[in-house]
């Protein structure tokens, strides 16, 4: 479970990019935050896996008070918990099975001296994460050679290998097509609901939220306006 407590985050130019954030949500969930740009949807979830520090408050996830971990402990942590950006992050000029690989190398730059070096173990599983999202005949093929929707496939199979409990996305299918945006939340449902793994993204494409997500978020100016189910949003939120 994840768990704010009077959560506030100030940059440094003073712009309160949170505040008063109180909230729960439980194990295999799947929510999305809505929210205008600059809202803070953001800086939510990037405060979930430490990418940001918070200014005050408390994060809790599964009893860690994810505030109080240092250095080897919140690499163990962030293990643990998948992210997905809008630009896929993959290494573009290598292929499909080397970016999944690279989930169980601590380091890109370790990454680059180590081509090639992986257990069977590893492989396999590499491969079973792409064929979880449906690109297993891709393995072979160089990143750059995919569409948009593959691509952010292969960044999802790079996260599920390492087999997360919580998977934040950041605008996920921001630059996708509509057809390809919902072959990708088609995944993204199939990921939650059959591995149980609790699924947090924001989204500023509020239909694809209600129509994909059970809890919506709704952000404003740092802090949160809406929270309830899907299916009783009733007006734009
Ligand atoms: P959203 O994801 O909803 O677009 P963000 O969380 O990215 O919102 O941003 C919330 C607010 O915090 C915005 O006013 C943004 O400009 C500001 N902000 C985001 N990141 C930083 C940063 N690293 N330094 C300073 N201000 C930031
Ligand atoms: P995203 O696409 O994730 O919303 P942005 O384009 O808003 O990212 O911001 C890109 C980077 O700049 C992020 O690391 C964010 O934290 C930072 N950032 C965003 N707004 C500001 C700001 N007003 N001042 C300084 N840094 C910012």
């Amino acid at each position: 479970m994840i768990e704010f407590i009077d959560v506030e985050k100030t940059y440094a130019n003073n712009v309160k990019a949170l505040q008063n954030i109180n909230i729960k949500i439980d194990k295999g969930e799947f929510v999305a935050v809505i929210g205008l740009s600059g809202a803070g949807k953001s800086t939510f979830i990037r405060c979930i896996n430490r990418m940001h520090d918070i200014t005050q408050g408390e994060i809790i996830v599964d009893g860690i008070q994810v505030g109080a971990l240092k250095g080897e402990q919140i690499r163990t942590y962030r293990k643990r918990i998948g992210m997905i950006f809008q630009s896929f992050n993959l290494v573009t000029r290598t292929t499909v099975l080397k970016n999944v690989l690279v989930s169980f190398v601590p380091e890109l730059s370790l990454w680059r001296k180590v081509t090639g070096l992986f257990t069977k173990e590893q492989k396999i599983k590499a491969l079973t994460a792409l064929d979880q999202v449906g690109i297993l005949d891709k393995a072979y093929v160089r990143v750059d050679q995919l569409s948009g929707g593959q691509q952010q496939r292969v960044a999802l199979a790079r996260t599920l290998a390492q087999n997360p409990d919580i998977i934040l996305a950041d605008e996920p299918i921001a630059s996708l097509d509509p057809v390809t945006s919902k072959q990708v939340m088609d995944d993204f449902r199939r990921i939650n609901q059959d591995m149980n793994i609790s699924l947090i993204m924001n989204i500023h494409h509020v239909e694809m939220a209600l129509e994909y997500a059970e809890r919506i978020i709704g952000v404003r100016e740092g802090q949160i306006v809406y929270d309830g189910k899907a299916s009783e949003v009733t007006e734009e939120v």
